[in-house]
């Protein structure tokens, strides 16, 4: 596939120029933002750069340079930055003197959302379902889709997993994993049962592999059937297909099928949280589609909107049982995001993107695992199209039981921030924050996948040299 910017060569680091690109430059904008913003801003700290143009894949900064961008916007940019197709749908909408802001009232720019979402769900569920417009942002729509399911079944019970996220609004926030964030907001929830994810590194079982996968799976199901479990059977089982802030981790399939069933057998909603793994990131249109499982209630945003706030509960017919402005919000009728999204996802469709991501996330995990050999700190590579983990671990650490080493959180920021001073902009997740995670937009051409990996390759090279030089130095001088 063709890129749509030519990749410049920037495989060396690059000083920056003291004037920066454009008047004022990079530097004082980014004084005034640490002086003036919250102490809660996140990637800003890691990533000091001030966007001012963009184009597909490509970032350039008030300080001249451009970023191959491999975070997009956390998942958000499916056709990367001002795809002409987006650009023009918003612009259509601008120059038609439509209605910007409407709350929930119908328009034919909403209808035309609505008819390009159903054209790429599932079947089953597109055959009978409601589409709730939440709040723009996943969180929302993730209290939403809780709601719905506590409303439909009157339990009040949520199973969630470990490594799970799920958004930082207080409902969305008991469901997820990071206990940091979570503590001071939810500590205790008594309604929320936290379950094991398989993990294919960490596993929580120390068993690793299938026996893992069947463990979580005969826990769960313990839960729910056994009448002495301490866990009332629950409004809903809320997953990610694939863990993506929790450091990219898949759900496998026949896990996932099991779930699917034991749910189903007791009447359970099935909730898919596909904020992140929706619309061909995983290079299927959506995460559940590997394991061919439809859920009860599938939670939309990132992608849906093309780039702008936007966020939908697509649901089975049957659970519609709440009562009006049950779950309301002023920002719920974005008609941009709407434009912009419906072209978004006809895009999508029409172009293969699934596929292409597919296939182009089979590269580069299979690339990267090679370079496992060469760097031993690249524990585990893995993902699912364009949403890709790489485990960064400390060789010279202690293996536990299943051969898996340590965390190496200093590692993964080094890393990340070599690879920021050569020109790719990538962020941290997982268990304690040392996966580094890539997910570019499903356009990204092969030109760039072969410029990122040699990006990578110049970075992992100075990770390793800087953690094997104390060690090198050692043992000279015990020579
Ligand atoms: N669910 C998942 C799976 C996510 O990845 C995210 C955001 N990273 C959210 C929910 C929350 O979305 P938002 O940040 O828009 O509230």
């Amino acid at each position: 596939m063709p890129s749509p910017a030519p990749p410049a060569d920037r495989t060396t680091p690059q000083a920056v120029p003291p004037g920066d690109g454009v008047p004022g430059g990079s530097r004082p904008i980014l004084a005034r933002q640490a002086a003036r913003e919250s102490a809660a801003r996140t990637y800003a700290r890691h990533l000091p750069i001030v966007p001012v143009r963009a184009r597909g894949a490509w970032i350039t900064g008030a300080d001249g340079r451009d970023y191959l961008d491999c975070l997009s916007g956390a998942g958000t940019l499916a056709l990367g930055h001002n795809h002409p197709v987006v650009v023009g749908a918003i612009r259509a909408v601008l120059d038609s003197g439509a209605p910007l802001h409407v709350l929930d009232l119908a328009t034919p720019v909403k209808d035309d959302f609505t008819s390009a979402l159903l054209g790429v769900l599932p079947p089953e569920l597109a055959a009978d379902c409601r589409i709730h417009f939440a709040g723009p942002t996943g969180a929302d729509a993730v209290e939403a889709a809780v709601k719905l399911a506590r409303t439909a079944t009157g339990r009040r019970g949520l199973f969630a997993f470990t490594g799970a996220y799920h958004g930082m609004t207080a409902g969305a926030l008991a469901l997820t994993g990071a206990n940091a964030v979570r503590e001071p907001a939810v500590a205790g929830d008594p309604f929320l049962t936290r379950l094991p994810f398989p993990h294919p590194y960490r596993c929580p079982f120390g068993l690793g592999g299938a026996l893992g996968e069947a463990a979580s799976a005969s826990y769960v199901r313990t839960l729910i059937e056994d009448p002495q479990s301490g866990a009332p059977l629950p409004a809903a089982v809320v997953v990610e297909p694939v863990q993506g802030e929790g450091g990219v981790v898949p759900a496998p399939d026949a896990w996932l099928r099991s779930l699917r069933s034991l749910t189903r057998e007791h009447g359970v909603p099935l909730i898919a949280d596909e904020v992140q793994t929706g619309f061909g990131r995983t290079g299927e249109l959506f995460g559940v589609d590997h394991a061919g499982v439809v859920p009860d209630v599938m939670v939309l945003s990132k992608a849906v909107g093309g780039g702008l706030p936007l966020a939908v509960v697509v649901y089975r017919a049957s659970l519609d049982r709440w009562a009006e402005g049950a779950h309301t919000g002023t920002f719920r009728g974005n008609q941009l995001a709407m434009a912009a999204g419906a072209a978004t996802l006809r895009f999508i469709a029409a172009e293969g993107l699934a596929a292409r991501a597919a296939e182009l996330g089979r590269l580069l995990v299979s690339r990267l695992t090679r370079y496992q050999a060469q760097y031993p700190l690249l524990g585990q590579v893995r993902g699912r199209g364009l949403m890709i983990g790489l485990e960064i671990v400390d060789p010279a650490g202690e293996p536990d039981a299943l051969g898996a080493l340590p965390a190496a959180p200093a590692a993964a920021r080094r890393l990340r921030a070599e690879l920021l001073a050569r020109g790719v902009i990538a962020e941290l997740g997982g268990r304690h924050g040392a996966v580094l995670r890539l997910l570019p937009p499903l356009t990204l051409g092969d030109d760039e996948a072969e410029h990122l990996l040699g990006v990578l390759g110049r970075a992992l090279d100075v990770v390793a040299e800087d953690r094997d030089a104390p060690r090198a130095r050692m043992e000279v001088a015990r020579v």
